[in-house]
């Protein structure tokens, strides 16, 4: 077993070799660019490009044609969230999503609220659920988009993407889902449940960072767009910009191997995410698993240790390496707002740490891991005055 052990896969995931083997020609004697529509060198690298939208496009359901390449999810929520609300301003100018997002929505929904338009925010449960109902109330003539995430990135927890979709078709909204975390791990399919943009991003499948894509619903409704950046009018004008040939030509690769392996690797993530939760829980007494565990990604494992701080776990844990439950926050101490939105209290969400599985995760890295946090948290335990008192109160 090789130390450190990775096990922080919703920040990102490794290349899979074979993604790293298709990526390579392209940045060698397969240099084309795709728009150079007079020689071989260019329709070599467009056949590659339109071969990987394909493998995208097959990922989740739609036509190629309904693929956008972008530089990651980051930019695909961007281009989601501002295109349609631009295009679509004639209609109305309010778009409804939910406090648990990623940054990557909620900062371009806070930016189209200082420029005058509305965002409602949806609530959610103690395991991260929206209400079904709230969000059929929250829609109104002037709703232009729903945007909710397919899981999250802190939690795990899993929205019912079909009865969303089922809810915003009917009322005649456009549907856009943050798949950053899903795509490639949960079975996603556009038609079947209805979604009119999703946002997809390489570096969380095993492909490479800086490339990912943004589906658009052609027909029925036929989504419009207005670009965020103007250029030379690729991607049918919708993301000017040479194409990153070699990424996408790895996202394409990541997309195909995520499909094929989707169902036994779930299972196998899954057993051993539960093998972690197992041993951690018979090791250490008072621990909260956050998330809604029957809704879950199945690499997530989300938990808290109570009378213990987050930050010095983690530092406790050497060559684990993990995340705060804070993970995409610049103020390292401040607790999650994905936690407190759930209803947990500050001095627990401080408590907490995410654990992301990956494909290459073993039995092993998870028996030591498990061992670490073990460990760790009785240590810390033994110098808090809080576990002393209130452990001590419950055993009274
Ligand atoms: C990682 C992530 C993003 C950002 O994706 P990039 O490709 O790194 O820009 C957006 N949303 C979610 C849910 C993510 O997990």
């Amino acid at each position: 077993m090789k130390l450190p052990i990775y096990l922080d896969h919703h920040a990102t995931t490794p290349c899979d070799p074979a993604v790293v083997e298709a990526m390579l020609p392209y940045f060698g004697e397969r240099f084309g660019n795709p728009s150079s529509r007079s020689h071989a060198f260019g329709w070599e690298a467009e056949d590659a490009a339109e071969r990987a939208r394909e493998d995208v496009a097959r990922l989740i359901g739609c036509r190629s044609k309904e693929i956008v390449f972008t530089s990651g999810a980051t930019e695909s929520n961007n281009l989601a969230i501002h295109g349609t609300l631009a295009a679509y301003r004639s209609k109305g100018r309010h778009m409804i999503s939910c406090v648990t997002e990623h940054k990557a929505v909620l900062d371009p929904a806070a930016a189209f609220e200082k420029a005058g338009g509305e965002v409602t925010y949806l609530g959610v449960d103690r395991l991260g659920r929206i209400v079904l109902d709230e969000l059929k109330q929250a829609i109104r003539p002037g709703t232009v988009l729903v945007t909710l995430m397919t899981a999250n990135n802190e939690v795990g927890t899993i929205h019912p993407l079909a009865e969303i979709g089922s809810i915003t078709r009917e009322a005649g909204v456009l549907f856009h889902t943050d798949a950053a975390q899903a795509a490639g791990m949960l079975p996603i399919d556009v038609e079947a449940m209805k979604i009119d943009l999703l946002s997809l991003s390489a570096h969380k499948m095993y492909g490479p960072k800086g490339v990912g894509a943004l589906y658009v619903r052609r027909r029925n409704p036929r989504v419009r767009l207005v670009p965020i950046s103007q250029g030379g009018g690729h991607e049918r004008g919708r993301r000017s910009g040479t194409l990153n040939v070699p990424g996408i030509v790895g996202l394409g690769r990541a997309a195909s191997l995520a499909a094929k392996n989707m169902a036994a690797g779930g299972e196998k993530i899954a057993a051993l995410r539960n093998r972690l939760e197992e041993q951690i829980r018979g090791g250490i007494e008072s621990v909260v698993r956050n998330g809604d565990p029957d809704h879950s990604l199945p690499n997530n494992l989300n938990m808290s240790f109570p009378w213990v701080d987050g930050e010095s776990l983690l530092m406790a844990m050497e060559d684990v390496a993990v995340s705060p439950a804070s993970a995409c926050s610049s103020g390292a101490h401040e607790a999650s707002y994905v936690l407190l939105a759930l209803g947990i209290d500050d001095d627990l969400a401080r408590s907490s740490i995410r654990f992301g599985l990956g494909r290459y995760t073993t039995e092993e890295e998870i028996d030591y891991a498990a061992a670490k946090v073990i460990a760790a948290v009785e240590r810390l335990r033994a110098f808090s005055p809080m576990f002393e008192r209130e452990a001590g109160r419950e055993t009274a």
